[in-house]
């Protein structure tokens, strides 16, 4: 017994510093993947529900380390945070998905919105909003056109200086969506002192849309309470027919999942976009 817990002991040690050394590759691997060019973006339509028109794209990021595998966000983004590497990433994403925006408009696509996530180290970062502002203005894209989401942990962290950060934005002309809605515990009366434009309700409350009469009814009264404040509401994570035709009788407005397409290549959302309908 001893020497085997002695074995456990060392496992555990060796797991341990293999996980660490796995955890160091990443970081100074990502500390060149903007200048290596590995970082690319994919984009996944957002659909209107009434008329299946794609009326945005949400831009989500993907780490490809030369002769090695895709790196999902769930892995990188958490390094990226706490390295404060999110912040220059931050900005090349932004910057590369404005431009793209402007490129698919001047190719003669249909317009679209284009939504970018931001990481909560980005949303406190001094001079955000300066930062958005000269993107804006060195791709030429409209304020306009340009979604950020931020979840509502984030926003409910610092409620004070979130308010503030986001008026900041909202003034520019940005529109602004609450990530994740509803596994945070906001009270409703905190989302009215934020300047939003929309709430993506989170993909584990749609997961088991229509049958689990709990999550049918969280949905409803997110679109309810959403549309009473003026908001306009996103399912995420929608996967098959029977979520879609739920959350249209709802009244959802938008609508994204593989059940419409998965994240594209900037190539393939574009023939999507010339095609205009994905359903
Ligand atoms: P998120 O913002 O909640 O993004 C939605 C995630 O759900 C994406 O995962 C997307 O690929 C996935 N998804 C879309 N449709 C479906 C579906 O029908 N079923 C299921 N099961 N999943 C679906 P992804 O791309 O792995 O991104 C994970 C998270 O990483 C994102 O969650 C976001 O928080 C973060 N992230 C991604 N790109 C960026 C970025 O550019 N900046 C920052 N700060 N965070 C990012
Ligand atoms: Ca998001
Ligand atoms: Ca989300
Ligand atoms: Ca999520």
């Amino acid at each position: 017994a001893k020497s085997m817990g002695r074995g456990d002991y060392q496992f555990y040690n060796s797991e341990m510093n293999a996980s660490t050394l796995h955890r160091l590759t990443l970081e100074s691997g990502l500390r060149h993947a903007v200048e290596r060019d590995e970082l690319q973006l994919t984009y996944q339509p957002q659909v209107e529900l009434v008329s299946g028109r794609i009326v945005g794209v949400e831009v989500l990021l993907r780490w490809h380390p030369e002769q090695q595998r895709l790196v999902m966000p769930d892995v990188f983004i958490p390094i990226a945070e706490e390295t404060g590497l999110i912040v220059p990433i931050g900005e090349w994403v932004l910057r590369t998905a404005c431009s793209q925006l402007v490129a698919w408009r001047q190719a003669g696509l249909p317009d679209v919105r284009i939504a970018v996530n931001l990481s909560a180290r980005q949303f406190r970062q001094p001079g955000l909003d300066d930062m958005v502002s000269r993107v804006l203005a060195d791709t030429g894209c409209h304020a306009g056109c340009l979604e950020l989401e931020i979840t509502e942990t984030v926003l409910m962290e610092r409620p004070d200086s979130a308010a503030q950060a986001l008026q900041r934005l909202s003034d520019m002309g940005v529109r602004l969506a609450i990530d994740d809605f509803g596994t945070g515990y906001s009270s409703l009366s905190y989302l009215k002192r934020f300047p939003i434009h929309a709430l993506k309700i989170d993909r584990s409350f749609v997961r088991d849309i229509p049958y689990d009469a709990d999550d049918a009814a969280i949905a409803g009264a997110v679109v309810a309470v959403a549309h009473s404040m003026g908001l306009s509401v996103v399912a995420e994570g929608v996967e098959t027919l029977a979520q879609c035709e739920f959350l249209r009788g709802l009244h959802c407005d938008h609508a994204q999942g593989y059940y419409f397409s998965q994240p594209l290549n900037a190539a393939a959302l574009a023939s999507l976009l010339r095609d205009g309908l994905v359903t």
